[in-house]
């Protein structure tokens, strides 16, 4: 006699997608970060009716060989690593090659895309993790990922959609945390026929202004200090432009967006003797360590990373940002007005 089935291959990543895939916005980032991954340098996002109707990111990276296109939407299929000490090391975003199979079994999904190397593109489509066959497609280069009807084949799911003003907001922020992530990649979003947002490559302060508004830019200072291998650099607001919510606050880790208890607790600490407590500062702040330090296959959305020294890292970043904000702001640092 026997009990134990093995699931069949859709429905583990169906299972899988309900971490991965929590609401169209998590689909949205990782389909950025693929083309990220892909070495984009211009990116564009199409959304309809807030994300649940349509998910589309185009991008001009390297695009998908004819022959890995049935591999790209199949679980636990990467081009990103090969080898535990690859893990140990990653520094592209996507490594576990779970997300497009995850989102293709929860929606109509479809992969147009030209191989720099290829003389046409291809397209193939998945209904609900179905795959068909790959077939040629005219796309001068990149790839083109459409997501359509997250959840339609999983009515518990799709119970847990908001509204579409909620979801689109869910959406614009992923889009705005991997905006302020790569200044040199240019970025467009459109909803539901209208472009909102066109981000042009270019320095990082132009990019925090776009992304986060003049009014932090106005009120808020560089930083870029660096020790022991650590660096963290990026802008910090002046306590005076201190928030209600915690809604200005981004932390990368080696270009990924993350949330991390002990960075929060050193940020918050640094502020505390200049802040309110029921004040919250707001910061894009990009804290950069050699990657065998820092362990980011925490969770399948891979916003959890875990320190082999987190105490150093505490310290550092504590130091640096202490530092950064006993300075006067606006004058230079040796204290001389220009
Ligand atoms: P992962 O990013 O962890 O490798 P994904 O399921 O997100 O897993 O993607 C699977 C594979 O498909 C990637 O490893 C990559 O080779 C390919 N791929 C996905 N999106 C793109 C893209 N926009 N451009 C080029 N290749 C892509
Ligand atoms: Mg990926």
């Amino acid at each position: 006699m026997s009990l134990i089935k093995l699931l069949p291959d859709q429905l583990i990543s169906q299972i899988a997608a309900g971490e991965v895939v929590e609401r169209p916005a998590s689909a949205l980032k990782e389909l950025l970060e693929n083309s990220l991954d892909a070495g984009s340098s211009d990116i564009a996002v199409t959304l309809g009716q807030g994300g649940v109707k349509l998910l589309r990111v185009t991008d001009d990276g390297n695009g998908i060989p004819h022959g890995d296109l049935t591999l790209a939407l199949t679980r636990h299929a990467t081009s990103k690593i090969a080898s535990l000490d690859d893990l140990e090391s990653v520094a592209s975003l996507g490594f576990r090659g779970e997300a497009l199979a995850s989102i293709a079994s929860i929606s109509r999904t479809s992969i147009t895309s030209r191989h720099a190397e290829a003389s046409h593109a291809w397209r193939i489509a998945a209904d609900g993790g179905l795959l068909g066959d790959a077939a040629p497609a005219a796309l001068d280069r990149g790839t083109i990922v459409e997501v359509q009807d997250i959840y339609f084949n999983t009515p518990a799911r799709r119970k847990f959609l908001k509204t579409e003003q909620t979801e689109f907001g869910h959406c614009e922020e992923a889009f705005r945390r991997i905006a302020l992530s790569r200044p040199d990649v240019g970025f467009m979003l459109q909803h539901n026929g209208r472009a909102l947002m066109r981000l042009a490559p270019g320095e990082a302060k132009r990019r925090f202004t776009e992304v986060l508004g003049p009014d932090f830019s106005a009120e808020a200072f560089e930083l870029d200090e660096s020790a022991g291998g650590l660096r963290l650099w990026g802008m910090a607001a002046k306590p005076t432009f201190s928030r209600s919510a915690r809604d200005t606050q981004y932390v990368y880790v080696n270009g990924r967006f993350v949330r991390d208890k002990l960075i929060s607790h050193a940020i918050r600490q640094a502020y505390q003797d200049v802040l309110h407590h029921d004040r919250h500062p707001a910061f894009a702040l990009f804290l950069e360590l050699d990657p065998t330090l820092v362990d980011v296959n925490v969770h399948p959305s891979k916003t959890e990373v875990r320190f082999r020294e987190g105490q150093a890292v505490h310290r550092f970043i504590f130091h640096a940002l202490h530092k950064a904000l006993a300075t006067p702001v606006g004058l230079p640092a040796n204290g001389l007005v220009p």
